[in-house]
């Protein structure tokens, strides 16, 4: 029988999520890799109770995580059923959807249809009567916005999720989302962005946008799936994302220009005393309105690797002069 750790909230480090009453953690466990069917139960086990046992209270998932769609919430449900099952109330999870799930018109998108049917679904994988977090997983550009608002308010009264996100919507569509969410007495508790040292692209108006209306972000793909860390250092070897089966990184997405840009950034970080997983972390959470970081991990010794990025979150203006010419086209 599982026990959690005791000491399980001594290190880690909380942030508050915009202007709301939600603290998350540092690193969040992202489940869209390596809790499908094909991956090992015991593997996925270990990292769910690993990162809980370290303090990792929030959990990220969706209706279309596996592969096939909505295995990752049955495996993830079922170590909750399980396994944690008595720590329900320190667990934040969230699930989302829009994207393509099931076929037909009603299986993908931002429709009220689409989005309460797939909650339905997610709460009977994972096993549980609420989630914590229920996102728009992407914007719909042919669904009027009131109705999507309206299907995630549904979502909320109903009792099926405590609050509602966004992700991948533009900052122009965030705008108008937030408005909209605004003018009906609903708060937008966290965007979903993918920002890294790669994909500065949230910086420039995003960001700032978030901030302004008190919305959280919880930033993905902060290793660029694994490009910023040492994992490519001496080419795409196996058991690697990129020499798997993961349609999402190829090996021809792992250049030797990105590698090159990686070393880089590496001699900086060995120099802070950090891995560069942990330096492409920390750089991230230095970021207004950031409130946790979403990781995938395909081992729990990754996790632990980049929990100790929380050592050393602060830069010097040398090394972030150094980092953006690194950086910079
Ligand atoms: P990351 O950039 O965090 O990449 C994770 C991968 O990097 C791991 O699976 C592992 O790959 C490698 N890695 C992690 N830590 C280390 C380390 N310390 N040393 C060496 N290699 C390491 O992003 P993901 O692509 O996994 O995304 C994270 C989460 O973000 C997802 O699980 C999901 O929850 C969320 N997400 C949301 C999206 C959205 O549209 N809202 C889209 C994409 C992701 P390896 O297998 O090679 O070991």
């Amino acid at each position: 029988m599982y026990i959690a750790n005791e000491a399980r909230y001594e290190d880690m480090v909380y942030r508050r999520c915009g202007k709301s009453g939600v603290m998350l953690p540092f690193l969040s466990l992202g489940l869209w890799h390596n809790f499908g069917e094909g991956s090992s139960y015991s593997n996925a086990r270990e990292m769910v109770l690993g990162a809980f046992d370290r303090g990792i209270t929030c959990f990220d998932i969706a209706n279309n995580y596996g592969p096939p769609p909505g295995s990752a919430e049955e495996c993830f449900g079922k170590i909750v059923r399980k396994d944690l099952a008595a720590y329900r109330d320190e667990l934040f999870i969230a699930t989302k959807a829009g994207y393509r799930h099931w076929p037909g018109p009603y299986g993908e998108w931002g429709s009220k249809k689409n989005l309460v049917a797939s909650c339905d679904n997610s709460l009977r994988r994972l096993g549980l009567d609420y989630v914590d977090l229920f996102y728009h997983h992407r914007p719909d550009r042919n669904t009027p916005i009131e109705e999507t608002i309206e299907a995630l308010e549904y979502i909320v009264r109903s009792g099926k999720a405590l609050y509602v996100g966004i992700s991948n919507y533009d900052s122009e569509l965030t705008e108008n989302i937030l408005k909209a969410m605004e003018d009906r007495g609903i708060h937008c508790l966290v965007h979903q962005v993918n920002y890294s040292m790669f994909d500065r692209r949230p910086e420039g108006k995003l960001m700032p946008l978030l901030e302004k209306h008190g919305v959280g972000a919880a930033a993905y793909m902060c290793l660029a799936q694994g490009i910023l860390t040492d994992r490519y250092f001496d080419g795409v070897k196996e058991g690697s994302r990129a020499a798997g089966n993961s349609v999402f990184l190829k090996e021809e997405q792992v250049t030797a220009e990105k590698v090159a840009t990686a070393k880089e950034l590496n001699a900086i970080a060995g120099e802070r005393g950090q891995t560069l997983a942990q330096m492409a972390l920390a750089w991230c959470f230095r970021t207004a309105p950031v409130a946790t970081l979403i990781i995938g991990a395909s081992r729990l010794s990754q996790i632990d690797d980049n929990l100790k990025a929380m050592e050393n979150t602060a830069f010097s203006e040398e090394e972030i002069r150094r980092i953006d010419r690194i950086l910079s086209p």
